[in-house]
Formats: structure tokens, C-alpha cells, sequence
């Protein structure tokens, strides 16, 4: 795809550095060295969280996951995943070596905004319910043997403390969820009990985080994969961990040697280059002082950062003209698509641009004011694709410092998922450069970021196969 080229034609324009545009670029700035310090202390915190159990704002959690599937896995399994958007439900029909991933079927549909902020037993009963609906429709094609029940991989996408592969209680709720009740309990124990509502009988064999899940599903298909990045509504990486260099890790066993960690890198925190804008947004948020990466850089958080700016130049420099919208002033009322839309606008006048302001925030805009708009949402996306870029290097010389070559010395592989990623090419591209400025071309041709779509759906039917009770069924 051709990258639109029009932040030349902006830049010289006279209208377009008022002294706000100024500040905020100074303010959103990450040159070399910031993303090195951002670099740097993603992997000592990473080091700090593996050392003890909250040792740093990175909690490093466990997945009891040791071993990546090895596509040996098979028989028919569901899937279930609940991100921070949507809901799906999956079935995968696994064929072993040779057959592969034989069939899938899926359902999804988006999460009802009510849902988000009820109670556990309403959500769980949501995602039951349409599980059950779902499994309805596979019939009586599939064999499934005496004495077993099906087998669900649940993709939860939320921080969750592991107890086993297979149960984990919620710490806390990120992207937007509210919903009492949950927070504490054991979330495969709530989705049981809803399935018990509704006489579904079926049984979870392994709860994932989406990162694992992608880790696992992008595995299944090639080795090189050694970390997964989801970035989405909200981010989180994953990565294949030593078990000897997880100090806080005492009796844990892996015949691999090796686990996967969950970082929950979304809560990082040091040493940021953030405005007004974000600690406003942070203050107002359900989370205040929680997720400050995830928020800096996350789909959720950049048009609301974005809305934040513009209502600023609205006030105070009449960007917009005398009035100010009431939508203008809502918060959320500008998506991160609604970004990426505008920013794609390569015509003259920005046509579309204007009518994607007009829509979503209900302000009219001549040409000056939507060159100064792309100019902020420019300067916002790259700072965010930038500092993720960041952050997944860090990673990497986390595990290449530990591992002296078998990391940079070789292709590895970054799995990487979520619409932010998928659909934003100005947010990809500032990511990759971000990844090449750090690590120098020789070095960063050898890093391998490849889109896994809907990864984590496979990765958890491949994991509840890995971690099936039936094994010596022949499923
Ligand atoms: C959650 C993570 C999740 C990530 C991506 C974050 O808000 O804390 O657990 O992996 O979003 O979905
Ligand atoms: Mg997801």
C-alpha cells in the first residue's frame, strides 16, 4: 500500500505551527534517545517483575502455558475470546501434522455497552449464552466419545493471576470494563457457573491470555515465533521466557525449560513522554494511574487524546470558529478510526476529513483547520506507534541479553494482532521505523513483525487440545 505523502503539503503551509501545534510536538517528541530509555526500561522492569511478585508496574504473569503446540494436536474444539471489543466464539476442527487446522466456524458479535458496566453474572451468562447457541448448531456431524465433553480454550484478555493453565482469578479490569463483581474471582469458575445456568456441559482446559493465544496460534505455524504483541482497544505482549531466569518462580516445573510470560506491558509506566492531554484523560478515566502505556498507545485512548487537543484549540484559538460543539466536548466522541480515516484523505481540500469532523464531533472546518486536525492526529499515532515499537524492542534485548545471539543473530519472529496494527498504516509504519532506528538495519531485518489475524482463537482451541483431559481418547 502507498503511504498518503500530504504532511509535506502541510508542513508548508503557514497556517499550520500555532504555538499549541508547537508544544504538543515538543511535548509528543520521541527522538532516539527517549525510545532508548523507553527501550531500556521495558526490559528492566521486566527484569524487576520476574524477580518478585510485584517487583515492578510489570507484573510478568505466569501462563502455566510450557509448552507451544507442536501441530500434533487433534480433535474438535471451541474456542472462546473475550477482548475489548468483541466476543467470539469458535469451533476448530484439528487434523493432527499432516490435516492441519481442517475446518472453522465462528460467531462474533460486539459487546453491548451495558454489558461493560453490569454485574459478573450478566456478562458471563452473555458470553454462556452465546456459547451455547453456538454449539447447538455443530450437530451430531462430530464424533465426540463416551465419557468426554467438549473442550473450550478461553481467551480472556484482561490481567488475569494464573492459578494453574487452567484457572486464574481477575486482578483488575482494563479497556473500559466496569463490571462488578468479578475482580478476585476465579473468572473459569464464573464462566462455569453461568454454563451450569444454562445446563451447557462443556469444560474449560485452558484459559489464556489473547497474547498467549496468539503466541500459541502463530507458533503452530512456525517456529521463529518467539513474542506476541496484541494492539488493539488496549496492548499487551507475551513472550517465551527461560523458566531459570524467573526468580520468582519456585516450584514450578516445565519439561521445556522454558514458559510463556503475559508482561502486562500496558501498565508501564517510566519515563513517557506525556501532555496535558493524557494526564487529563488518565485523571477522568475508571482507572486513574493505571495502564499509562496502554493509554499512551492503545486503540481506545489516541482519538480520545486526539478530541482532548482539539477541544484545547477549539477554546483557545477559535480552531473551529466562535462556538463549540457540545459533541466536540464529549469525551470519546472522536474514535481512533475516525483518526485513521482522516489521516488516509489525500485529496486537496480534505473533503473527507471535513465531513468525518463534522460527523463525529460536529464541528464545520475550513482547509487551514483540517490541515492543523491531520497534523494532531499525525502527531499523536506517531508517537504511540513509535513508543510500541519501543516497547517490543525492549523485549527483545531483554531475551538477547539472556540469550547472547539467539535472538538478534537470527529471524525472529513477533507475532503481532489487533485493529490498531491491522488497520492503521501510519501507526504500523512509525512502529517499524521506530524498531529499525533502534536496533540499526543489520539487526532489525532479522526481526520479523507479522500480522497473526484473530491468532488467538486458534492458539486457544490449540492449547485446550495441548491441555485436554482426554488424551487418550482417540478425539
Ligand atoms: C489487558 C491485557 C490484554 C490487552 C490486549 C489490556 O488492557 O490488560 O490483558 O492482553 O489489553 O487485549
Ligand atoms: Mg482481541
Amino acid at each position: 500500500a502507498t503511504i498518503p505523502r500530504f504532511r509535506m503539503t502541510v508542513r508548508s503551509t503557514a497556517v499550520y505551527l500555532t504555538p499549541l501545534v508547537t508544544k504538543l510536538h515538543k511535548d509528543c517528541a520521541t527522538p532516539l534517545p527517549v525510545l532508548r530509555h523507553v527501550a531500556d526500561a521495558m526490559a528492566a522492569d521486566m527484569r524487576a517483575g520476574l524477580a518478585a511478585e510485584g517487583g515492578s508496574d510489570l507484573k510478568m504473569i505466569l501462563s502455566y502455558v510450557d509448552s507451544l503446540p507442536t501441530g500434533s494436536e487433534k480433535g474438535l474444539f471451541y474456542a472462546l475470546d473475550l477482548g475489548g471489543t468483541n466476543f467470539r466464539v469458535l469451533r476448530v476442527q484439528l487434523g493432527g501434522k499432516e490435516e492441519r487446522v481442517i475446518a472453522t466456524e465462528f460467531d462474533q458479535v460486539s459487546i453491548p455497552k451495558d454489558l461493560m458496566f453490569g454485574t459478573s453474572e450478566e456478562l458471563f451468562d452473555f458470553i454462556a449464552s452465546g456459547l451455547a447457541k453456538f454449539a447447538q448448531k455443530e450437530g451430531n456431524k462430530f464424533h465426540l466419545p463416551v465419557g468426554t465433553k467438549r473442550e473450550i480454550g478461553f481467551t480472556f484478555s484482561f490481567p488475569v493471576k494464573q492459578t494453574s493453565v487452567d484457572s486464574g482469578i481477575l486482578i483488575k479490569w482494563t479497556k473500559g470494563f466496569s463490571v462488578s463483581g468479578t475482580a478476585g474471582r476465579d473468572v473459569v469458575a464464573c464462566l462455569m457457573e453461568a454454563m451450569e445456568r444454562l445446563g451447557l456441559d462443556m469444560r474449560v482446559s485452558a484459559l489464556v491470555n489473547d497474547t498467549v493465544g496468539t503466541l500459541a496460534g502463530a507458533r503452530y505455524w512456525d517456529d521463529a515465533v518467539m513474542v506476541a504483541v496484541i494492539l488493539g482497544t488496549g496492548t499487551n505482549a507475551c513472550y517465551v521466557e527461560r523458566v531459570d531466569a524467573i526468580p520468582k518462580l519456585q516450584d514450578h516445573v516445565s519439561s521445556s525449560g522454558t514458559t510463556i510470560i503475559s508482561t502486562e506491558w500496558g501498565a508501564f509506566s517510566n519515563g513517557l513522554p506525556l501532555t496535558e492531554f493524557d494526564r487529563d484523560m488518565d485523571a477522568a478515566s475508571i482507572n486513574p494511574g493505571e495502564q499509562i502505556f496502554e493509554k499512551t498507545i492503545a486503540g481506545m485512548y489516541l482519538g480520545e487524546i486526539v478530541r482532548r487537543v482539539l477541544l484545547k484549540m477549539a477554546e483557545e484559538d477559535a480552531l473551529f470558529g466562535e462556538s463549540i460543539p457540545e459533541k466536540l466536548a464529549t469525551p470519546f466522541a472522536l474514535g481512533t478510526p475516525d483518526l485513521c480515516a482522516m489521516q488516509q484523505d489525500t485529496s486537496n481540500d480534505l473533503q473527507d476529513v471535513g465531513s468525518i469532523l463534522y460527523k463525529a464531533a460536529g464541528v464545520e472546518s475550513n482547509l487551514s483547520a483540517r490541515k492543523i486536525v491531520v497534523e494532531v492526529c499525525d502527531t499523536i499515532v506517531k508517537r504511540g506507534g513509535r513508543l510500541a515499537g519501543a516497547g517490543i524492542v525492549g523485549i527483545l534485548q531483554k531475551m538477547e541479553e539472556d540469550s547472547k545471539g539467539l535472538i538478534f543473530g537470527k529471524k525472529t519472529v513477533v507475532a503481532m494482532d489487533g485493529g490498531l496494527y491491522e488497520n492503521y498504516p501510519q501507526y504500523r509504519r512509525y512502529l517499524r521505523e521506530a524498531v529499525t532506528e533502534l536496533l540499526g538495519d543489520d539487526i532489525a531485518k532479522n526481526v520479523v513483525i507479522e500480522h497473526s489475524k484473530d491468532g488467538s482463537g486458534i492458539g486457544a482451541a490449540l492449547l485446550a487440545a495441548a491441555n485436554s483431559k482426554y488424551r487418550d481418547y482417540d478425539l
